[in-house]
């Protein structure tokens, strides 16, 4: 991999964005990059994975680290989501520690930014969603000083925006810049995820069966992209969505395929936004009990378990 040389002024280094699930980290990790490579949704650990947006500035390349909230594991998965994010926090040059300014600081963000401080990287506080964000009765913003109340004694700065409209961020990227070390690329400059496209193909299947199934099934799915064929005129997709149980086969499946067969639609939509030309997606559902449990099956499925 060439990479163009840099000026000695030039900035470059990681940041990771860490909070508590739902704050709004992938949304803003999509508005940095100015397109979508990590899902988002209401329904909060819909993130897995840890993944790399690149933002690359005349004057700086930003490396941005998206992780799945952090929060109380319930089963091995859950576990292995939180080291992960954890062991972010220690690698990377800076820290943006985003929170939703529309509610008070509680206790799982003292706990994230307790993790932050401990491990010692410099940090941000990014207050997100104000664009929802209103005045208290009094005229003052309470939620705002709760979080700068647990930022101040650590020294970290604070800034707001809304991940949503964009508003703020051409301040947070400064804010940044102004924090990261001179340093070279890391990716060539037109890259803007170190993720195969293959992979975000299958985030955006496993976002329509987020946005359209219900509670139970969200998470019991796993997607693998089994074959992408480029032809000439169109990308024959061929995936299977992996569920812990028949009735979870059930729900996707739909009465006379019909949930199974929007799902397809939408999420080809999105993958032709991706890849800039037709789709043809084929889906498959197949059971495969208890794969959350399973060590060497999360491993098969993609989700490295990095400790
Ligand atoms: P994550 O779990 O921290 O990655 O959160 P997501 O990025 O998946 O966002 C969770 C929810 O918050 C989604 O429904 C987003 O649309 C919403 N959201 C994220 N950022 C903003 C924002 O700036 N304003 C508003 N109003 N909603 C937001
Ligand atoms: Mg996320």
């Amino acid at each position: 991999m060439l990479l163009p040389t840099t000026a000695p002024d030039f900035k470059s280094g990681f940041v990771a964005l860490i909070g508590r699930p739902n704050v709004g980290k992938s949304t803003l990790l999509n508005a940095l990059v100015g397109q979508k490579i990590a899902i988002t949704s209401p329904v909060a650990q819909t993130t897995r994975h840890r993944l790399q947006g690149i933002l690359t500035m005349p004057h700086a390349q930003i490396v941005l680290v998206d992780t799945p909230g952090i929060h109380k594991p319930h089963h091995l998965l859950g576990e292995t989501l939180v080291k992960n994010a954890v062991s972010a926090i220690a690698a990377v040059d800076l820290v943006i520690w985003v929170v939703d300014s529309t509610v008070p600081a509680g206790k799982g963000d003292r706990f994230v930014a307790d993790a932050i401080h401990k491990a010692g990287t410099p940090a941000l506080v990014g207050l997100n969603k104000i664009d929802i964000l209103s005045p208290d009765p009094q005229g003052s913003h309470l939620n705002l000083e709760s979080y700068s109340s647990i930022a101040s004694p650590y020294g970290w700065d604070l800034c707001q925006f809304s991940a949503l409209t964009a508003d703020g961020l051409d301040n947070l990227k400064q804010m940044c810049c102004d924090r990261l070390p001179a340093g070279p690329y890391y990716y060539p400059p037109e890259l803007v995820t170190d993720q195969p496209e293959r992979f975000i193909m299958g985030e955006l299947i496993r976002e329509q069966i987020l946005l359209l199934t219900r509670e139970e099934v969200p998470h019991s799915v796993a997607v693998s992209i089994d074959r992408v064929d480029e032809q000439p005129k169109l990308t024959a997709v061929l995936a299977t969505i992996y569920v812990e149980r028949d009735s979870q086969k059930g729900i996707l499946i739909g009465k006379k395929g019909k949930m199974l067969k929007e799902i397809g639609t939408k999420a080809r939509e999105q993958m032709q936004k991706l890849i800039l030309g037709q789709v043809h997606l084929e889906l498959f559902v197949k059971v495969q009990p208890k794969w959350r449990s399973s060590r060497s099956q999360i491993v098969d499925l993609g989700y490295s378990m990095e400790y």
